[in-house]
């Protein structure tokens, strides 16, 4: 990790309390006089008269020498002056970079007493969540959070300097606003002045960004906060950061351009690597091959395709459009129930069921499969699954048989789910996945669902199937994926109204609806608007891969729990009927 602190110097550190930070010394201080400002991380007592004070700041930790007649404790805020020594022989710590010195005759001021904390604050210590977010404040003390904070920061700063150097300009949009795309649950905000009448939290500024391109703004972004009222996760809380941008008179291609030349900067400022040109695959490709339209190509294995193999074939679990296969390494080992709970879960994402057969060492040399379907295979099939999937002796091949995306997306899960490394191992593995389809599956009224959103351009010659088959046009959207996350999506916008029309109406939305919802940009486009396409990345989770972390909890300052609370403010919390009424609400009478 390259800090920032060490990018800044340590003169930049220095101020009226303090003249250094006490991680910044080192054996060329010796002999100088200085001035630190921490926290107390530890104490201990040496002999009658002395005690050794470990001194902490954001920078890291340095031993310090003092009277043991002064009263410090743990978390105490000090001012300490002393004398950068060297410490005595035998007694260096290698875990610390500050480990070969210590400060010495140490004058004490005490600027804040504290109680002792609740919880150590050792990067070490495993501390339960729900302590930590109550009392964040001492949480944020720890080197983990302050890591990745400052990582964080420089992922931001990297950001800007990229947009800036292509052109982009930085603007700001409401976040007291109206209902946008992305379909998910809204935040509702009540007007004081609009008894009835609410604002809505932008889901993102897709909406704004794009009125942007009509008022000729060219090139937008903006490391913009968007909210969405849904469930959280370990990768999603209800308000996350983007980097969102919007481009006009370009294509698909200068969009990844642009975003790939952000994400490249913004990685290598965080881990000092800068990785190379990122590859692109459409969607047909990342399901057929990975299973997955968020694969992860730090895992080599890839489905294979056994539909050839089995054409005609007489096992009747087989008689599907297609049959794909999965090979798990090692995976003969495979408990029965632990391969049933697979064949449930199968079920439940619609498929028939799921096959599996474990690779034994054959009696008579070479290769045999132990499953319950062994003896309706034919030789030519019980050869072609090993040859196809090129498994070995102990793995387990795991086969389903379907309609094409079903059975790929079935084996495509168990791929990620087994075969994934935590996500800080290996390389960083960054692919484009281009050519989404247009819809995917229906909405609560039976209508198809945009897979992106309404905004998005078809593909110009898919413009046709709009309203015959409408499952087989091509949208030109296209996602971000790192490590099988998805970092981001975006999409050439239709700047035509009578391909919106079109869309519209394939997607289920009436005229008057998408007037209710959207009338200011389709007010704004017919004063004409340049095509215009763009693209939005979530920074919490980028930030949050980078620095090998699981939750993007682990990188926000102030995260709120799953279920949706603020431990340390205690919101959300009930207001007083006063202000209530101010808003024109009165709370429901409670019904139990
Ligand atoms: N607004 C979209 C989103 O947040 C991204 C985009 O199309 O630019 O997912």
């Amino acid at each position: 990790m390259v800090s920032s602190d060490q990018a800044a110097g340590a003169d930049v550190e220095a101020t009226a309390l303090r003249d250094a930070l006490c991680a910044s010394l080192s054996l060329e201080d010796l002999g100088r006089q200085v001035r630190l400002c921490g926290w107390v991380a530890r104490r201990r007592e040496h002999g009658e008269h002395l005690a050794f004070v470990d001194l902490r700041d954001h920078s890291g930790i340095i031993q310090c020498v003092i009277d043991g007649s002064v009263d410090v404790r743990s978390e105490y805020v000090l001012q300490v002056t002393g004398t950068v020594r060297r410490r005595p022989e035998g007694t260096v710590n290698e875990k610390l970079t500050t480990g070969e010195i210590e400060l010495g005759d140490c004058q004490v001021e005490v600027l804040a007493a504290a109680e002792p904390p609740p919880f150590s604050l050792d990067d070490r210590a495993e501390v339960d969540e729900q302590i930590r977010l109550r009392h964040r404040f001492l949480d944020l003390r720890r080197p983990r959070l302050q890591r990745n904070l400052r990582v964080r920061a420089s992922v931001n700063r990297a950001i800007r300097s990229a947009m800036d150097a292509q052109g982009f300009v930085e603007v700001e949009t409401p976040i007291l606003w109206a209902p946008t795309p992305e379909g998910a649950r809204e935040f509702a905000v009540p007007s004081r002045l609009h008894h009835g009448s609410f604002y809505v939290l932008p889901q993102s500024p897709q909406l704004a960004k794009q009125v942007l391109m009509v008022g000729g703004v060219d090139r937008y972004y903006q490391i913009a906060r968007c909210m969405r009222d849904e469930d959280l996760r370990a990768d999603r809380q209800f308000e996350f950061t983007q980097l969102d941008l919007e481009a006009s008179f370009v294509t698909q291609e200068d969009i990844l351009r642009f975003v790939s030349e952000a994400v490249v900067e913004a990685a290598e400022a965080a881990t000092g690597v800068r990785p190379g040109a990122i590859p692109t695959m459409t969607w047909h490709e990342a399901i057929d091959r990975f299973g997955s339209d968020k694969p992860d190509l730090r895992v080599e294995i890839e489905l294979s395709d056994l539909s050839a193999l089995f054409e005609g074939s007489a096992v009747r679990a087989f008689a599907a459009p297609v049959v794909k296969a999965l090979r798990l390494p090692g995976g003969a080992t495979t408990t029965r129930s632990q391969l049933d709970a697979w064949t449930e879960r199968a079920k439940a994402q619609g498929a028939g069921g799921l096959a599996w057969f474990r690779v034994v060492d054959a009696e008579g040399g070479g290769l045999g499969l132990d499953s319950p379907l062994d003896r309706f295979l034919s030789d030519e099939e019980r050869a072609g699954i090993l040859a196809e999937s090129g498994a070995e002796a102990g793995d387990l091949v795991v086969c389903v048989a379907d309609e094409w995306r079903l059975a790929s997306e079935v084996l495509g899960e168990l791929r990620a789910q087994l075969l994934s490394p935590p996500v800080g191992e290996g390389a960083m593995r960054y692919v484009w996945v281009v050519d989404f389809p247009m819809f995917d599956g229906t909405d609560a009224e039976g209508n198809p669902a945009a897979a992106h959103h309404p905004f998005t351009m078809p593909h110009l010659e898919d413009l046709e199937l709009l309203e015959t088959d409408p499952a087989s046009v091509r949208s030109q959207a296209y996602d971000l994926v790192l490590n099988g996350w998805e970092l981001g999506s975006g999409s050439v916008r239709i700047h035509r109204g009578d391909i919106q029309r079109r869309v519209f109406r394939a997607l289920g939305i009436s005229d008057e609806d998408a007037d209710e919802r959207f009338g200011f940009l389709l007010g704004a486009f017919r004063y004409g608007a340049p095509p215009h396409a763009g693209f939005a990345f979530g920074i919490d989770r980028l930030v949050a891969i980078l620095v090998g972390e699981e939750n993007i909890r682990e990188v926000i300052a102030f995260p709120k729990t799953q279920s949706g609370t603020d431990l340390m403010t205690g919101a959300p919390s009930p207001i007083a009927p006063r202000a209530l009424a101010e808003l024109g609400l009165r709370p429901l009478p409670t019904t139990s």
